[in-house]
């Protein structure tokens, strides 16, 4: 990992054209001579890099992140898929591939982090001191001297499901933004240090783009980053206005609490959740719906706080027998299957359905 701004360098691909010697991490033009799959790609760059693509008006910039989390490919493969296709944006355009290494550590793009290592987007907040926390200062100190006009950070929603964006503010701008790749914004009222929280001066905007296994992904990244690309001004005109939903409860375990994803209560876990739990992401879950089994230490095993500490488990959740229910209609998002994510991340976000 570069961790010096002195060692800054430009590793130029074909076209000849001036890119800025003074970001952090390694700055590399335009390629014209792609692989054909975003692995190979991401072997040739081995570690972090802007990729610089220049636009017709070079006095203005627009910053694309994606790969902060190693095992979602959408934003990656959508970058390339788009840059083959050879258009010059209306201006410049800085494509960061963040977790270049983590993607690459076999098997490929199956880790969200490196083992031992913190997860990179909840890293954008003080302590800066390990090599997670260096990279996101890098990350933001490159993105402060470019001062786009728009920051945009692709990700891939851990379980299966359809697109949404998050963002910290729902202004004009921001919606937007938002317009080119989905049509429904989150608006948490928590901070967690992710790169959506940085202060770049522009609008910015987090990207959930579906599944790393949902086929439409690619293609909302794709579309996304091509609009956004292309777009002389794309803060006017937007295509639609996003539905805005105000903050989400994050729905946690709490501490200590081990989960399975199965069809049946599970005895070696504290809570079974069922495995088609994602199937929630889409639309509204109904109070008759089971989410999973918490037995007979119910609604204490999990927790759902907002900024300031309240716990709103036993207002949006009811046990019935053991079972698990939302207490109202929810709409849930990012409910995932994965036990790893679950106990690291959160079970999912839910937010009443009125
Ligand atoms: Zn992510």
């Amino acid at each position: 990992m570069n961790n010096n701004a002195a060692d800054s360098r430009c590793i130029c691909g074909s076209l000849t054209d001036m890119v800025p010697l003074s970001l952090s991490l390694p700055v590399i033009s335009r390629q014209t001579d792609l692989p054909h799959s975003a692995y190979d790609w991401l072997n040739q760059l081995q570690d972090s890099c802007w990729i610089y693509v220049p636009g017709w008006n070079p006095k203005r910039r627009r910053v694309i992140v994606t790969l902060l989390h190693g095992n979602e490919p959408s934003g990656t493969e959508a970058l390339l898929a788009w840059l083959k296709e050879d258009v010059t944006p209306a201006c410049d355009l800085y494509c960061l591939l963040a977790s270049v290494a983590t993607a690459l550590t076999p098997p490929e793009f199956s880790h969200r982090m490196l083992p031992g290592s913190r997860d990179l987007n909840r890293c954008f907040a003080p302590p800066y001191d390990d090599d997670c926390g260096r990279l996101a200062r890098q990350i933001t100190d490159d993105i402060a001297y470019l001062e786009p006009e728009a920051l945009i950070d692709i990700h891939n929603t851990s379980g299966s499901g359809p697109s949404f964006a998050v963002a910290m503010d729902y202004s004009p701008r921001h919606l937007a933004l938002i317009s080119w790749f989905c049509n429904r914004v989150i608006v948490p009222d928590v901070r967690l240090g992710s790169l959506m929280e940085v202060d770049a001066g522009c609008p910015t905007i987090t990207i959930e783009c579906g599944g790393a296994r949902d086929e439409e992904s690619l293609q909302v990244a794709y579309q996304g980053i091509h609009q956004v690309a292309v777009h002389e001004d794309i803060f006017k005109s937007p295509p639609h206005e996003p539905e805005v939903l105000l903050h989400p409860q994050r729905v946690e375990l709490k501490p200590g609490v081990s989960v399975r994803y199965h069809e049946a209560p599970c005895e070696d876990a504290d809570i079974t959740l069922w495995p088609s739990i994602e199937h929630c992401n889409f639309g509204t879950t109904g109070i008759d719906t089971s989410l999973g089994w918490v037995g007979n230490d119910g609604i204490g095993l999990i927790q759902a706080l907002d900024r300031d500490g309240e716990d709103h488990a036993s207002r949006l959740f009811r046990i019935d027998r053991g079972w698990l229910h939302p207490a109202m209609p929810l709409k849930i998002f990012m409910a995932t299957s994965n036990p790893e994510i679950a106990t690291s991340d959160c079970l999912f976000y839910a937010v009443p359905a009125d």
